[in-house]
């Protein structure tokens, strides 16, 4: 027994998890609602019932044994008859309990696994709805974690440690009433043993609580240390820092060892303390036990099962002992998740107006704009423009400026702090944004494919037809490129679409952003150098592209200004000069210095604001 309750306190360590802190580095107290945690199981409840039931006579069978056991041993010393009589109801109590112990763990297991597939789906489904600002605050790990780990914990607690904490009590409970009814003067020695163990584990059980969570704290610090660097595996080649980052990840490591060596002694301890409370309990049982059998007042038999009844009983206990951190731990986890579930994301991801035949009109008025992420810090400060339907704006300006930033907004990844953002004369957060998103395309300076085909890629934003397909990539250049690939538009790209080149990537962008049909084009000029070849293709693809449409363009050729019907010079958080390419350069502002400043730099491949 000591064996298994080993190897649950480790399953109990690798559940354990880090708690949310406040500013001070306190954990956050939060209301616990075991009732919601319970309810969880609530679709669950008949295989949850039958699984009961199954548990009830497992249970019995487990509590009746060690009395047949007895007879055993009493019957072996009558006759060999009564012994294989004995031995047949002895072999049937164990086959039925495990039948229905298979049929126990079976039911749980499985109510468990539905209620964790469900529980994992709603937690995401909520999560990807959260408006762009709760990621720049929340760690991707951390939510991924809760999705892992936490549920995982939750599912555990609802199904198979209610199942084990029932059948524990149950056979605490009925192993002590027959053994009373066996011999009550037995019961009562063993009985006297139980407050001191009892004592003694809520103690351990304490310490071993705060050592546990320091412990994962720790390892929680260096789990954040290897996911960076390892999802940035190139950065940290490029600037040979393997070594660096693996000391880094050593001495975090060595912190949780610290506080995992005082977590070894204190739990060598307390089996070796338990071990002796309880093998003298059985060694004390034993005596008194052997002493009534000497006297003739007790048969050998029932002193056998006397004693398995200890065994049992102590077995029980030492389990309900560590289901009590399973359950404080899926309380903890419950919290998180819960909170998660209940989240409202600040933007809604659908509901509002659509609006039939919108024109494709964009305009700024007096937009004020701070990241939630870093509140001390206004990044646009009173931004206004117009772009009507079909023509081009350029934004330019020194990086940093806020360029980016009011081409998000269009998206609606946040909302301003005052002032309006509207499409086609209408309140960007009067809309649908399911519906107005889908208007807009965006292509970006490094485009972010996903980890599929580049089928799959290009119709990322909308379900289509495999000559759809074609024809977008043919518009944006892609077309003869991808033919060259023997798989063609099934080619895998690679995680974040690694196994093309820069250019490539960017005309797959363009391909899925024009196979929305929108008419609204959000550019990001890419500033990294292409090679000639690519440049020409990828600009032939843009200039397509933006053919007929509404355009904002954060640019960085000179061609681009040229053409722009309206360029912005954005600095600061402000619109610092507007109009024209050339009634700004006759201007003789910041614009004129910027085009200056490039042509002096002699920048060959086009320039870059
Ligand atoms: P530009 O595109 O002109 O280079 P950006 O719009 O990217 O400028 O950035 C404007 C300011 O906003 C910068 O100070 C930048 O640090 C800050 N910023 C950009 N994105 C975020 C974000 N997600 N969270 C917090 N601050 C941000």
């Amino acid at each position: 027994f000591m064996q298994r309750l080993k190897v649950f306190r480790v399953l109990h360590r690798l559940d354990e998890h880090y708690r949310e802190l406040d500013e001070n580095g306190k954990p956050i107290k939060k209301k616990v609602d075991l009732k919601r945690m319970l309810s969880l199981a609530k679709p669950e409840a008949g295989l949850i019932t039958v699984a009961t039931l199954c548990l009830l006579v497992s249970s019995g069978t487990t509590m009746i044994a060690p009395l047949f056991f007895g007879k055993v041993v009493d019957a072996a010393l009558i006759s060999m008859e009564k012994l294989n009589l004995t031995i047949l109801i002895l072999g049937l109590i164990y086959g039925v309990g495990s039948i229905f112990s298979f049929l126990r763990a079976w039911f749980f297991t499985l109510s468990g696994q539905r209620l964790v597939a469900r529980l994992r789906k709603d937690l995401f489904n909520s999560v990807i709805k959260q408006e762009v600002a709760f990621f720049d605050v929340n760690r991707t790990g951390e939510l991924t974690n809760r999705l892992s780990s936490d549920t995982q914990v939750i599912q555990n607690a609802i199904t198979v440690n209610m199942s084990m904490l029932s059948r524990n009590i149950l056979q605490i409970i009925g192993s002590l009433v027959i053994m009373f009814v066996l011999d009550p003067a037995l019961t009562g020695v063993l009985l006297s043993v139980v407050p001191i163990v009892s004592l003694g584990a809520v103690q351990y059980g304490y310490m071993v609580k705060n050592l546990r969570q320091k412990f994962q704290d720790r390892l929680a610090d260096a789990s954040t240390t290897a996911e960076e660097a390892l999802s940035s595996i190139r950065t940290v080649r490029m600037f040979t820092s393997e070594k660096k980052t693996s000391q880094h990840y050593g001495s975090d490591i060595d912190k949780s060892y610290q506080v995992g060596k005082k977590l070894a002694l204190v739990q060598g301890g307390f089996d070796g303390v338990i071990g002796i409370i309880a093998y003298g309990a059985i060694v004390l049982v034993l005596w008194y036990g052997g002493k009534l059998v000497n006297e003739k007042q007790l048969s050998p038999g029932i002193l056998t099962s006397f004693l398995l009844y200890t065994l049992q009983v102590a077995m029980s206990f030492a389990m309900l002992s560590s289901l009590y951190g399973d359950f404080m731990q899926a309380v903890g986890a419950s919290i998180r998740i819960f909170d998660l579930m209940d989240r409202k994301p600040e933007i809604p991801i659908e509901g509002g107006s659509q609006i039939v035949d919108m024109e494709g009109s964009v305009e700024f008025q007096d937009v004020f704009f701070t990241y939630p992420s870093r509140p001390d810090t206004q990044v646009l400060k009173g931004v206004s423009f117009k772009v009507e339907p079909g023509q081009v704006v350029a934004l330019v300006g020194p990086s940093g400026g806020g360029k980016s930033t009011i081409v998000n907004m269009i998206e609606r990844f946040y909302d301003p702090e005052s002032g309006w953002i509207r499409l086609g004369g209408n309140d960007l957060t009067t809309l649908d944004p399911q519906w107005f998103r889908q208007q807009i395309s965006m292509v970006s300076q490094e485009p972010t494919l996903f980890a599929c085909s580049i089928k799959d890629n290009i119709s990322y934003g909308k379900d289509c037809t495999l000559e759809e397909v074609v024809e977008a990539a043919k518009q944006a250049n892609a077309h003869n490129f991808i033919m060259g690939f023997e798989e063609q538009y099934d080619t895998l790209v690679g995680e974040r679409g690694v196994r093309l080149s820069g250019g490539q990537k960017q005309r797959v962008a363009i391909a899925r952003a024009l196979i929305m049909n929108p008419s609204i084009l959000l550019l990001d000029e890419a500033t990294s150098a292409l090679d000639a070849e690519s440049e020409h293709l990828v600009q032939e693809a843009i200039d397509h592209a933006m053919k007929g449409r509404t355009v904002i363009v954060i640019a960085h050729r000179l061609s681009t200004v040229r053409n722009a019907n309206v360029v912005a010079v954005v600095d600061k958080g402000k619109i610092v000069e507007q109009g024209t390419h050339e009634e700004l350069l006759a201007q003789d502002g910041v614009y004129k210095r910027l085009v200056l400043r490039q042509l002096m730099a002699g920048a060959t491949n086009g320039l870059d604001f």
